[in-house]
């Protein structure tokens, strides 16, 4: 399908979602501008720890017009990923404006204004692809300014090797703590304690050799209220008894959780077994932390060398966006997936939503979706000429205000 309607849009972030989008766009003839803050593409998946895997199935792990590179197996490896994300934004015909960070995004007169550090943009439609997970979280436990150990979140991970010979408490079993969990299952530290209230609905890496990712769409195809047992099943069939090893079970399924709360259900790949050794133990929650001790819920102390935060991300969404209603009370935005807003109209949302197949997948549904919409709407393209830029120039589209910012 040829498009050459003048449509102008801003993306901001160059991860695979912000890319995705504006492949689809360019594809239909929609002109965009890619705002990224860092210095590169992929960042977040350049500085996550290097022993990382994909925990989806390959097949999965395309991007729309290119497919996963398969040197790696089932599950790509973190380095595998940054240059299958180099290769995207390689073959983009779109630019992108390395270390611009958006400070801000509001209404103009029609369309939209970006603020960045570095100038304002101004678009048409505006597509928020900053991520999921682009700020970590650690609870404020009291204490924890003055705690005597180490005290990182689960971002910054690092080389687990590092934590050979140490205690180990890890907070928080969801995908970011069991991932971390079966790494520490390969390595050597002195103990390791998981403070966890429920645990995650768990499902093990393979079954019978079989990647179990590889039916997702499979299990993506069911309701809830099958889902729910089945997760418990399979759990149950694959894993044993988990509540015998102390992690007590969400009131909520695993599916539930991901499908309503956004809550990603965790992969096996070796912590089971640790916590069955008796290697990793299950703990109360976190209570507060006094010099190096952490006080537990039941009253209890211990004194980790290190306590990892797997205590999830926060979208930092709030100071961007928050003063337009379209969050949720958690930050995340109310329409995740390029679900058009009739209220803000031109304001898309890609990249926060987990799906079973993974942010892959979903960023190539979102992109379509957004695409499809905006490349059918030219009344909003034909709006983007009548701005003025901040200095009262009349400009055209962003590109040409971006032009004015040395990026
Ligand atoms: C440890 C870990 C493991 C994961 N493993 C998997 C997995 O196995 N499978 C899977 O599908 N997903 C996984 N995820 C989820 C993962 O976040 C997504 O796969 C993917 O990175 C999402 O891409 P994205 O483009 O939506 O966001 P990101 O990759 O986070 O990219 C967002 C981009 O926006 C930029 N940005 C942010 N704020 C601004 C701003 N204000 N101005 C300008 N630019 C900005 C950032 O610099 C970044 O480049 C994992 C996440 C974590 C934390």
């Amino acid at each position: 399908m040829t498009h050459t309607n003048p449509h102008t849009t801003v993306v901001i972030g160059a991860g695979l979602s912000g890319l995705a989008t504006a492949r689809a766009l360019t594809e239909r003839g929609c002109p965009v501008t890619i705002l990224e803050a860092r210095a590169d593409v992929a960042q977040p998946w350049r500085s996550r720890h290097p022993a990382l895997r994909l925990n989806i199935h390959r097949k999965f792990a395309g991007l729309p017009g290119q497919a996963a590179p398969k040197g790696d197996g089932v599950y790509l490896r973190r380095d595998t990923v940054v240059e299958h994300i180099e290769r995207y934004a390689a073959t983009l015909d779109a630019p992108i404006h390395f270390g611009v960070t958006v400070t801000g995004i509001s209404r103009a007169a029609e369309g939209w204004r970006v603020d960045t550090e570095t100038g304002p943009y101004r678009a048409a439609n505006v597509v928020i692809a900053t991520g999921r997970d682009s700020s970590p979280h650690i609870p404020d436990w009291p204490g924890c300014q003055d705690f005597a150990g180490e005290l990182i979140h689960a971002r910054d991970l690092g080389d687990v090797s590092r934590f050979d010979g140490k205690r180990v408490l890890l907070v928080g079993a969801g995908n970011s703590g069991t991932d971390a969990l079966n790494h520490l299952a390969r390595h050597r530290p002195t103990e390791v304690l998981v403070s966890v209230r429920y645990g995650p609905a768990v499902v093990p890496q393979r079954i019978f050799g079989y990647p179990l990712h590889g039916l997702a769409r499979v299990f993506a195809a069911l309701p809830t209220w099958i889902l729910d047992p089945a997760f418990r099943l399979t759990e149950r069939l694959f894993l044993g008894n988990l509540r015998r090893l102390g992690l007590s079970t969400h009131p909520e399924g695993g599916g539930t959780r991901l499908l309503r709360d956004g809550v990603t259900f965790a992969i096996d790949d070796g912590f089971v077994a640790a916590l069955k050794a008796r290697r990793f133990r299950i703990v109360p929650r976190v209570d507060r932390m006094l010099g190096e001790t952490v006080i537990l819920a039941d009253g209890s102390a211990v004194t980790p060398d290190v306590v990892i935060a797997a205590t999830g991300y926060r979208t930092g969404l709030e100071p961007l966006l928050g003063h337009l209603g379209v969050l949720d009370d958690q930050g995340r935005p109310q329409r995740p997936m390029g679900e058009r807003d009739p209220s803000n109209p031109g304001l898309w949302f890609t990249g926060f939503k987990p799906i079973f197949t993974g942010y892959f997948d979903a960023a190539g549904l979102a992109a379509n979706r957004i695409a499809a919409a905006i490349a059918e709407e030219p009344g909003r393209a034909r709006a983007v000429g009548t701005f003025a830029a901040p200095d009262d120039r009349a400009v055209t589209d962003t590109t040409f205000l971006a032009g004015a910012n040395p990026h």
